[in-house]
Order: structure tokens, then sequence, then C-alpha cells
């Protein structure tokens, strides 16, 4: 290649195609740019159009983020309390709920609906937000200044609050108003254990007077972009973005989610140190939601079934103490993590007293065994992102059904999954495991209401691209 030629490439390259801004301070967070280093290439290119959105949002973000002149003028609505007319900026703020694959998943997809609405996306810090990730945005923070008015009050918010979308519409609180005075921020429950009436959320009636609310604060544990295209005022503006429908949280992670130096410390030396040289790696995500640490010896037969039946590691030799040739052998990595230490132990002790039919050597690595969640330890969660992060490296990945810490991981990496399905009554699952047809998360508690015709619908039939998922028989997926 032409010299000359060659920083623009590579210039390019480190933007991932156009889809990361140009200008921040590379050491501030060396992921940032870093990161395209070790991950495969994007699984396609990004829109010309998703680009320019994204370089426009940044621009608003900029004008009427935290501390600029036009956030303050919109903070004096709330304090306020009612208001005409129509606000310069408006605004989303996300609430930091749920595990932290939750969190991710629900941060892409406010981000999408915030980038469709055109509001800004807030974060509400939480316990360990900031600690985690970079900010995605120039200039101006994503993250909710500790002085927001009403900040203290989010942890008390639930479908009980009198700022509740779903309650305003039971108490017939929305909509006579006939037209001008709307309050200046709606509480939007979209958490698993939402009703009928925070639902209609996703109806294009309840859209067209939510549009018109300056701030939306909104909690959810839920990936809800497959319900976006079923907004039909939605729609158009989503094909454009997005022409191919199952590389969007590819897209979005690898734009919004680059982990702080002190996460990356923790993925580069793991990666380094275990990874880098092995032929291939595989990934197995062990998520078993089955109480108690385990391991289980119906799910342990499940994943080995799996990793065999579908050719993903060698089998071994239980007859021959056989030595395996001199000379080079094919290596393999295999990445496991779970909360439990057992599934570990158990693959590696194979590994290791006995060769395998191949002659392949396998070794076995598990950076963490935290053995419970435990979400507001700050040292728990970086491990827990590094760790769903070095999944997201590996060349092949084998993940559990239902979990969105598995989601994370093979959306990041744009790799499809072989699937272990959930084991039912302490049984092991057959088959064992199943290969994913799109890259995209699940959402798990989808409406099934049909907004026009005020009935309820199997909302997996409405458009080809979104049906039920995989490892969720009930949920939706973007294909
Ligand atoms: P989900 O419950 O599997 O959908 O995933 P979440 O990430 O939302 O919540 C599970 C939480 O448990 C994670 O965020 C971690 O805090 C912890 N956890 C679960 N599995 C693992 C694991 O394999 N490694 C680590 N470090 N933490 C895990």
């Amino acid at each position: 290649e032409d010299g000359s030629h060659r920083p623009v490439t590579v210039q390019k390259h480190k933007l991932l195609g156009g889809l990361l801004p140009s200008g921040f301070d590379e050491r501030s967070c060396l992921s940032r740019h870093g990161s395209v280093l070790y991950h495969k290439e994007l699984r396609q290119r990004p829109s010309s159009y998703l680009i320019s959105r994204l370089r426009n949002y940044e621009a608003l973000h900029k004008r009427c983020g935290p501390h600029t002149e036009l956030y303050n003028r919109s903070v004096e609505l709330i304090k306020s309390g009612q208001y005409r007319g129509s606000a310069d900026c408006n605004y989303l703020v996300w609430i930091s709920y749920s595990g932290l694959g939750n969190r991710i998943l629900t941060l892409a997809s406010a981000f999408l609906y915030a980038l469709l609405t055109n509001r800004v996306l807030l974060v509400d810090p939480g316990v360990n937000m900031p600690d985690l990730f970079c900010e995605p945005f120039p200039d101006v923070s994503w993250l909710l200044p500790p002085d927001f008015p009403i900040i203290s009050k989010f942890s008390t918010f639930d479908q009980k609050s009198p700022h509740c979308y779903g309650y305003m519409v039971k108490n017939d609180i929305v909509g006579n108003s006939s037209g001008s005075i709307v309050p200046p921020f709606i509480y939007l429950h979209l958490a698993h254990d939402y009703d009928d009436q925070d639902k209609l959320f996703f109806c294009d009636e309840d859209q067209s007077f939510i549009q018109k609310i300056p701030w939306l604060v909104m909690r959810t544990d839920n990936y809800f972009v497959p319900f976006l295209f079923l907004i039909p005022s939605f729609e158009r503006e989503l094909n454009n973005l997005f022409p191919e429908k199952e590389t969007i949280f590819h897209f979005l992670s690898r734009y919004l989610f680059h982990p702080t130096n002190s996460v990356w410390g923790l993925v580069m030396r793991y990666y380094q140190a275990y990874l880098a040289q092995a032929d291939e790696k595989l990934g197995i995500q062990i998520r078993v939601f089955d109480t108690g640490v385990g391991p289980f010896k119906y799910f342990l037969d499940q994943i080995f079934a799996c990793t065999t039946k579908e050719n993903l590691l060698p089998r071994i030799n239980r007859g021959e103490p056989i030595v395996n040739p001199s000379g080079k052998q094919k290596t393999i990595a295999v990445l496991i993590t779970s909360l439990s230490p057992g599934y570990f132990e158990e693959f590696r002790n194979m590994y290791w007293e006995h060769p395998t039919v191949t002659g392949e050597i396998v070794g076995v690595y598990q950076p963490s065994q935290e053995k419970h969640q435990q979400t507001e330890k700050l040292m728990h969660d970086r491990k827990a992102l590094a760790e769903m992060y070095l999944l997201s490296l590996t060349d092949k990945l084998v993940t559990s059904a239902w979990s969105t810490f598995g989601y994370v991981a093979h959306g990041l990496g744009g790799l499809k999954p072989w699937i272990l399905y959930k084991p039912e009554n302490k049984t092991a699952h057959n088959p064992p495991c199943v290969r994913a047809a799109s890259l995209e998360p699940c959402f798990h508690a989808p409406p099934y209401y049909d907004c026009k015709k005020k009935t309820g619908t199997d909302t997996s039939k409405i458009v080809s691209h979104v049906r039920h998922c995989e490892d969720v028989s009930w949920g939706l997926k973007l294909f």
C-alpha cells in the first residue's frame, strides 16, 4: 500500500469505518481505539445514513447536554412544575437498574429511542456506571449531573407514582388536558413487571402524546429494540438506519460501550496471559438460573453434549494413556465464565487427565469465580464487564439461554453463538444447544397487543424480521 494513504486507512479502521466520532483523547480511554486490534472486524458496514445521524446526535448532545445553557433552562421546567409550548431540547433519562448485562442492553435500547425521537440521552450514574464506561459522545458528558432536581426520587418511581405513564392512563390524566398543558416530565415503567397501560408506550397514539413531554425518565430491564420496529411511525427511519436488522445491537454496542482503562486493563492482561497465543479461542458462558452455586451435573452433561455434538471441542480418549506426538500441536484456549468455579474445574481436569483424540491441546481458563451476583461492588462489576468483553474476543462462543450477559458478549463480538437451552426440572435439555440464527439480543417481555385493533395479538407475526427467539419462546428478536 502507498505509504501516504496509510494514516488515513489506519484512522478509518480505528474509527470503525466512521461509526465512532473523531477527536477524542486516546489515552483517557484506551479501549475506544485499541479494541479494534483484538475484535474481529464489524460484521457489516454501518449505513452512511446511520453515520450521519450519529454525527447529528453528537451535535445535539453537545448543544443540549449537561450544564449547557439549554440544559439549564430545561431543568427549570421541572422545578416550575408545568410548561406550555415546545422546549428547545428534549431528554430521555435512563435509570440505572438491574444486572450489568441488562443495563447494557437497555442503555442501547434507550439510545436508539432517543435517536429516533431527537432526544438527548442522559445516564443515571447509578452505582458504578462512570467507572465502567468511557464517555461515548465528544465534548459533553452523557452522565446526569448529581444536582438534577428529581434524581433522589428515581429509586421511588414505580407503577403507582403519579408521574408514571401507565398510572396517568389508568387515572385518565392523559389526553384530557386537550392541548397545551403537559407535565414537564413523566416516568416510563418498562420493566419486566409492567402492565397493559405501561405497555401503551409501544403504541403510535401514545407516542404522539409522549413526544410533547420534555423529560422522559425510563426504567427498563429489557432490550426493547425489536418492538420499535412494530411502531409504524418509526418503521421507515429504522429501515433507513439499519438496512440489515441483525447488526443493530452489534453497531450500537461498539458505538456506545468503551470500557474504562481500569476495565480494559483487566481485559488486556487476561487476554495476553491466557488467550493470545492459542490457535483457536472458544468462549463458554455458563449462567444457571436454578438456585444454588452448582456445578449441576445435568448442566455439565448438557454443555459437554453441546461442545461435542457441534464439534466445538475435540473428544477425549479415555482408553489409552497416549502421549501426544512430539512437535507443535494445535492449541485451543477455552474461556469459561461463570459465577460458579465447578464447571471450569471439570473441563480443565478432563482435558488434563486425558488426551484428545485429535492430539489437540485444550487449555481451560476462568477469570473470576464470584459465586453470587454483587452488582453494588465495583470490582465485581468491573470483572463482569471484562468477562463479557473477553468472551466477545473469542472465535466461537457458547452462551446460556435467557442470559443478557451472554447476549452482550455475542453482540459485541459479532458472533452467532451456540445457545445452551435452559435445563428444566433439573434435567439436561435435549438437544443441548442451538445455533443462533441472528446476532440480536432477545426482548424477553414484549407486549402482545395490537394498538390499532385494541386487542391481544401475536406480535411475532406482524413483520417478517421480528420473530420469536431461539431461547425464550415468547420473546421477540430481530432477524
Ligand atoms: P443475566 O442475569 O444473565 O441476564 O445478566 P446480568 O449481567 O444482567 O446479571 C447477572 C450479573 O451476575 C452480572 O452482571 C454479574 O454481576 C453476575 N454474573 C453472572 N454471570 C457472571 C459471570 O460469568 N462472571 C461474572 N464476573 N459475573 C457474572
